[in-house]
C-alpha cells in the first residue's frame, strides 16, 4: 500500500493520515514533520530548511528529495507507506517516480483533499499539536478533553510558528502555483481518487477507507 495525500495545507493530510496509520499500521512519511524534527535537532539539513519554513516557501527541491530517499530505503517502507505533503512540486513527484523504481513499489493511490479554500485559514489558524506525539487537533473542530494537554499522551499542545496569516498566504500561492499540477500528473495515470474534504474528519475518513479496503 504506496500512498500520496495531496490538499493545501490545512486540508487534513496530517489528521487522516493518522487515522489510516492507527488503522493500517503502515508507516506516515510527513516532510513537515522530518523538517520540523530537523530544525528541533538543529541538523544542517533543518538549518537549511528553517530559513523557507519561516516564511512559508518551499524548502529547494534538492534538500527535501534527499530526505525522503533516504526514509523511503529503510526496510518499514518495503510494505507499504503513506506521504504526506510530498511530492509537493513536478521536480519532486519526476524524482518519487525514479525512487519508486529503484524500489521497486510503484505509487498506487493518491489521495486528493478538495476543500474550499476559505476554509483553509481557519482550520490552519485554530490548529494545534502535541509537542510529545505530535497528534493534531483544532481549537474548536477537534478539540482535545481537556484544553492545551493531548488526549494521547498527555503531552503539552502548541502551535507551530508558520501558521499564521501571513505565512500560510505564501504557502497558498506556493500551492496553488507549484504543487496542484500534480493533481493533473496522477490523474493522467489513473490513480487520483477526488474526496470532498470540507466534511467532518469522520466522513472524510469513512470515503478513504473504502477506497483503501479495496487495495
Ligand atoms: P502544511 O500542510 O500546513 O503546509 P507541512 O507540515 O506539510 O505544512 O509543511 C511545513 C513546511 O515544510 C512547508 O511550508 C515547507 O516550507 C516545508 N515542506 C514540507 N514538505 C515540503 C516539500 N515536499 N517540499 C518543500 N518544502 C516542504
Ligand atoms: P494538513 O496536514 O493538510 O495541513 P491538518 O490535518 O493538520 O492539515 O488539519 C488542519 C487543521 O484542521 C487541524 O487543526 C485539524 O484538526 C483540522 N481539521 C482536519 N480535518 C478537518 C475536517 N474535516 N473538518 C474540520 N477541521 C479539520
Ligand atoms: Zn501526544
Amino acid at each position: 500500500m504506496h500512498i500520496i495525500f495531496l490538499g493545501p495545507p490545512g486540508s487534513g493530510k496530517g489528521t487522516q493520515s493518522d487515522l489510516i496509520v492507527e488503522k493500517y499500521n503502515i508507516p506516515h512519511i510527513s516532510t513537515g514533520d522530518m523538517f520540523r524534527a530537523a530544525v528541533s535537532e538543529g541538523t544542517s539539513a533543518g538549518k537549511e530548511a528553517q530559513k523557507y519554513m519561516k516564511a512559508g516557501h518551499l524548502v529547494p527541491d534538492a534538500v527535501t528529495i534527499a530526505i525522503v530517499k533516504e526514509r523511503l530505503s529503510k526496510d518499514d517502507c518495503k510494505k507499504g507507506c503513506l506521504l504526506d505533503g510530498f511530492p509537493r512540486t513536478i521536480a519532486q513527484a519526476k524524482a518519487l517516480d525514479e525512487i519508486c523504481q529503484e524500489l521497486g513499489h510503484p505509487i498506487q493511490l493518491v489521495i486528493n483533499l478538495v476543500v474550499d479554500e476559505k476554509a483553509l485559514l481557519p482550520r490552519i489558524e485554530g490548529r494545534r499539536l502535541c509537542k510529545v506525539c505530535g497528534a493534531t487537533y483544532h481549537l474548536t473542530n477537534n478539540p482535545p478533553k481537556v484544553a492545551g494537554v493531548c488526549d494521547k499522551c498527555g503531552g503539552e499542545l502548541y502551535q507551530r510558528n508558520d501558521d499564521n496569516a501571513k505565512s500560510v498566504h505564501t504557502r497558498m500561492q506556493a500551492y496553488y502555483s507549484q504543487t496542484s499540477p500534480l493533481i493533473d500528473y496522477y490523474s493522467c495515470r489513473g490513480i487520483c481518487k477526488n474526496i470532498d474534504a470540507l466534511r467532518s474528519i469522520e466522513e472524510v475518513f469513512k470515503d478513504i477507507d473504502k477506497i483503501l479496503r479495496k487495495l
